[in-house]
């Protein structure tokens, strides 16, 4: 039988002013920013579940500005300009982030990121180096000095090839004390959290109006709804360019001989690592499987996770005898554009969604765009 909404149920849900679904990084930002903007207004999230669900905290806690494989890989799709401009973005998003939350509350550490080649990908390197200036040049602005250096990886004491890229602008941070720091600030401007609240869908009453549907049968009428659900945005709008895309993450036990410290990229930054403590994180490994990545199941697989056993043992440390402690996988939205969509769907509804594998870095700008985009009818 579904539930019965009770009178003081109805009561209750039909207060809020703006509802926004997914509790995600995008969609609490979106609530701070709208919230701090509009004080009197009764700002609601809604969650189909407790945090952790979404990919906010199964990702890898990298701030993720791009390397120069990822560049250079991104160029032949959306051309060098296009793909110059996303790392800025990507940075200048994350400084914006950090004007929420700051760095000792996130435990960002700029700890610099080194991009190595396994044994036998020299070739690569070494058509790189060919992009590398114009790269540079093209973001010599934003930090005013190179971007990339190529440097030898003798420093990090792996088993890779000998020479790949350093940048010291990369960083990483704690992903729990992040999310932690965006939903008190955003409880403390007085933005309500809901979870458990699974919206089921989202119909037009009016030219200006909707109606949020949950599952159980709740329906709540409001003039401003954001869709802030990401990898999930088409199971409520079925209209945009994204699909699932889901990444594995796994953290080993404690290792006495980790030689680096920090954070390592490969393969066109596909593969990321970084030290935890004594342990090392390693996530991605979708380019070993593609197809049977775009998926929402929330469930390793086994390829991809052996893969990155693999790579933890050929290149990441000579220690061979460590067990995984952690190994979770999530999922992302995305699509061919590297693009995150932020616009009005229709009169009132607005979605916030396609963040890729940068929702640290970009999230800030989005949250920012699409609070801006209701402002300027709403106030
Ligand atoms: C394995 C992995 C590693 C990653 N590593 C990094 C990294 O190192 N650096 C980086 O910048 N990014 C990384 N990312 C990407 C980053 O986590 C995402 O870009 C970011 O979390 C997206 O934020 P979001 O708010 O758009 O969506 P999400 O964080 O996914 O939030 C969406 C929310 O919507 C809720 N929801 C969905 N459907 C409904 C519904 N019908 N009703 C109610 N609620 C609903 C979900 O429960 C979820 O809480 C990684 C992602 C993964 C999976």
């Amino acid at each position: 039988m579904s539930h019965q909404i009770s009178y003081w149920e109805k009561a209750f849900y039909d207060q809020a002013d703006i509802v926004i679904v997914g509790a995600g990084l995008v969609g609490i930002q979106s609530a701070i920013a709208l919230k701090a903007a509009m004080p009197k207004r009764k700002v609601w999230i809604f969650d189909k579940s407790a945090p952790g669900e979404g990919a906010n905290l199964r990702n890898a806690g990298f701030a993720c500005f791009g390397n120069i494989g990822e560049i250079a890989d991104d160029a032949k799709r959306m051309g060098m300009d296009e793909a110059i401009a996303l790392y800025r973005k990507r940075f200048e998003g994350f400084q914006k982030l950090k004007e929420t939350v700051s760095e000792g509350q996130m435990g960002f550490e700029q700890s610099g990121g080194f991009e190595v080649f396994r044994k036998g990908q020299e070739a690569e390197y070494e058509g790189l180096l060919n992009e590398i200036d114009q790269i540079n040049e093209g973001l010599f602005d934003l930090h005013q000095k190179n971007t990339f250096l190529p440097k030898p990886t003798a420093r990090l004491k792996i088993n890779s090839a000998e020479n790949g890229f350093y940048t010291p602008f990369e960083g990483t941070v704690q992903t729990h004390l992040l999310m932690h720091a965006l939903r008190n600030k955003a409880q403390s401007l007085g933005v309500e959290f809901y979870e458990g609240f699974e919206v089921e869908a989202i119909e037009p009453v009016s030219l200006d109006r909707h109606l949020v549907k949950s599952v159980k049968g709740h329906s709540i009428e409001c003039r401003v709804v954001l869709v802030c659900t990401n990898a999930w945005a088409n199971d409520l709008l079925d209209t945009e360019d994204i699909k699932p895309a889901r990444g594995q993450v796994i953290v080993t036990s404690p290792i006495a001989t980790i030689p680096w410290r920090g954070l390592i990229h490969c393969d066109k930054g596909y593969i990321y690592a970084r030290t935890l403590g004594t342990r090392i994180l390693i996530g991605g490994g979708r380019n070993v499987d593609f197809k049977n990545e775009e998926t929402t199941v929330q469930k390793s697989n086994e390829k991809i996770t052996d893969y990155l056993q693999e790579f933890i043992k050929d290149v990441l440390t000579d220690e061979q005898d460590f067990s995984v402690d952690y190994e979770w996988a999530g999922i992302m939205g995305m699509s061919e554009s590297r693009a995150p969509i932020v616009k009005e769907v229709s009169g009132g509804l607005y979605c916030g969604i396609r963040l890729g594998g940068m929702g640290l870095a970009l999230s800030a700008e989005v949250a920012n765009q699409l609070s801006e985009l209701v402002l300027e009818k709403y106030h």
